[in-house]
């Protein structure tokens, strides 16, 4: 069959690998695999959200809400915000995809990091976009500009903490880059890990008010897949000032997010206990990780988010590595295919994480590597 030529070089996404299949694959018992591969919340989501969709259940036969107002109004409240700024999605995932089909066609580009979310290519292909990318493994601001002033892309993606190496840039840097870019190309800054950064360091902090205020060409970017651990029920959002939001709602499908959804984000968001306790038991236990790779001599990057990277140069074969580690029921993320030899690890519960250590121990002393 003859598709849209765009379509036929296109390669499917492969997502982590999810338990289900590494029971099949190796029978192991679904009890004793650990995924820490999916920058999934290790204490799950808030059991507010849970009670809240076990109760919704029976309302599953009715569309959805379409105008997301109680959402709506409760993000609008924590971020400052107005209604009319903000987009909600299936998935952050879902506003990225949006913003491409608003911005993108044939010949047109957008300019990211080398190394950083790979979505932002996925869906700007599917549009029959070019890709411009900054090189090294953090952003480099300064030649993001030089990119943006030669090739003149119609998005720039910034990915703030980064995805997968952890690093964050200065929010006040951001702010500077955004500034120098022209009102007609949109930035897309994602803040999927935001919460993280924000408490480890204030600089890191991004105040998306402030910065649509300040920036009509600005996209940000939030989720519910991370600090509030609802990764399952697919739902994110975007906050821009309302010209972006109108056009992405000319794109968006309707009903695009579910009934329970809404609920457990709304519940999720309001538990800010649940999100702090996951905040703090994140960092409490990064360090065990530091230690760890110390001990080890595999260097690390400095991690804002939920997980963090090893970088396994004259240590240990990323690939090889990571097959090792599912074989004996721990499933990381290998960062071969972004040219890196190094795992990205989400950092789980304690006894999660004293298993990845043990069997890391394991699998370097028997020098089987
Ligand atoms: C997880 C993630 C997202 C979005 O995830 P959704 O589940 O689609 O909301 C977006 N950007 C980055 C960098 C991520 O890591």
């Amino acid at each position: 069959m003859k598709f849209n030529p765009v379509i036929e070089h296109l390669k499917v996404y492969e997502p982590g690998k999810p338990i289900e299949l590494v029971v099949r694959e190796f029978g192991i018992d679904a009890s004793d695999i650990v995924k820490l591969a999916s920058n999934e919340n290790p204490y799950g989501c808030s059991p507010k959200a849970v009670k809240a969709v076990q109760k919704m259940a029976d309302t599953m036969f009715r569309y959805p809400d379409d105008t997301m107002d109680e959402l709506k109004s409760s993000l609008a409240e924590h971020f400052g915000i107005k209604t009319s700024n903000l987009i909600i999605g299936a998935g952050s995932d879902q506003v990225i995809e949006l913003a491409c089909r608003a911005k993108l066609y044939g010949g047109a580009r957008i300019l990211q990091s080398e190394i950083t979310f790979a979505m932002y290519q996925i869906y700007a292909a599917q549009c029959g976009a070019g890709i411009v990318k900054a090189p090294g493994t953090a952003h480099d601001l300064d030649a993001m500009y030089s990119l943006y002033k030669e090739h003149e892309p119609e998005i720039i993606f910034i990915c703030a903490p980064n995805n997968p190496t952890g690093d964050c840039l200065d929010s006040v840097d951001i702010e500077n880059f955004i500034d120098a870019i022209d009102r007609d190309t949109l930035v897309v800054l994602d803040g999927a890990y935001q919460e993280y950064a924000s408490y480890k360091d204030r600089a890191k902090a991004i105040d998306p008010a402030a910065m649509i205020e300040r920036f009509p060409h600005l996209l940000y970017l939030g989720t519910f897949s991370k600090a509030y651990g609802l990764g399952g029920m697919r739902i994110g959002y975007g906050i821009a000032a309302e010209e972006i939001i109108k056009g992405l709602y000319k794109l968006r499908p309707p009903f695009n997010v579910t009934t329970l959804s809404l609920v457990a984000a709304n519940e999720a968001l309001r538990d800010r206990e649940f999100v702090q306790k996951s905040l703090k038991s994140c960092f409490e236990q990064m360090k065990e990780y530091e230690s760890f790779a110390q001990k080890l001599g595999i260097s690390t990057i400095e991690s804002y988010t939920n997980f963090i990277t090893y970088i396994l140069e004259g240590v240990a074969d990323s690939s090889d590595l990571c097959d090792k580690l599912l074989r004996r029921g721990i499933i990381v993320r290998d960062l071969a295919g972004y040219g890196l030899n190094a795992i990205r690890i989400t950092i789980g519960k304690r006894e999660e994480n004293l298993r990845f250590f043990e069997t890391m121990q394991q699998i370097i002393d028997s020098g089987e590597r």
